[in-house]
């Protein structure tokens, strides 16, 4: 996961928002580090970790910015030089998909009008306690142009793709 002395040709701060306990930090850690825990609390104070992963001979440095807990106190700095964002909810609890709305509205507010926004339904494994069908998920990021995704970080099912869709869309942005 990256060679500290490698040269960073870009630097792509990333943030990560939506309900507690969505799994935006088990994400990251997927991302990060390749790690999952059942029993997360332990990113309080971290502010963003970061992965270095090459797009097109160019490395890119991946800084992604997670909430450490305190999703109702989300500042402006958050979202701060963010060039992506990925607004996850969880797909067995309908309340954390019917605040996505207000997520992308505050997001909307505060960042850049050009940033890259995926939806991710996380807890894709937990296909028999389901409360948000695909379909109603697919057709509001497509009303909203957003990317769309669900993924497992317990599994590590599409968190990898996820993250590459997002940097490669900023990658071509900036390209
Ligand atoms: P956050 O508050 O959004 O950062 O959520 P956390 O990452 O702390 O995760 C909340 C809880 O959900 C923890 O108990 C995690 O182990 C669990 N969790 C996170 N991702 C998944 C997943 O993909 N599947 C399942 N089954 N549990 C998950
Ligand atoms: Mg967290």
């Amino acid at each position: 996961y990256g060679d500290p002395n490698q040269k960073i040709d870009y630097v792509f701060k990333v943030v990560l928002i939506g309900d507690s306990a969505v799994g935006k930090s088990q994400i990251l850690a997927r991302f990060a580090r390749n790690e999952f825990s059942l029993d997360s609390k332990a990113t309080i104070g971290v502010e963003f970790q970061t992965r270095t992963l090459v797009i097109e001979h160019k490395s890119v440095k991946a800084q992604i910015w997670d909430t450490a807990g305190q999703e109702r106190a989300v500042t402006s700095a958050y979202y701060r030089g963010a060039v992506g964002a990925m607004l996850v909810y969880d797909i067995s609890k309908r309340q954390t998909f019917d605040h996505i709305p207000r997520w992308l509205e505050e997001l909307r507010g505060h960042a850049d009008k050009n940033i890259v926004i995926i939806l991710i339904g996380n807890k894709s494994d937990l296909e028999n306690q389901r409360a948000v069908s695909t379909e109603d998920a697919k057709e509001f990021a497509q009303k909203e142009g957003l990317f769309f995704l669900e993924t497992s970080a317990l599994e590590a099912t599409n968190v990898e793709v996820a993250f590459l869709t997002v940097l490669n869309e900023i990658f071509n942005i900036v390209n």
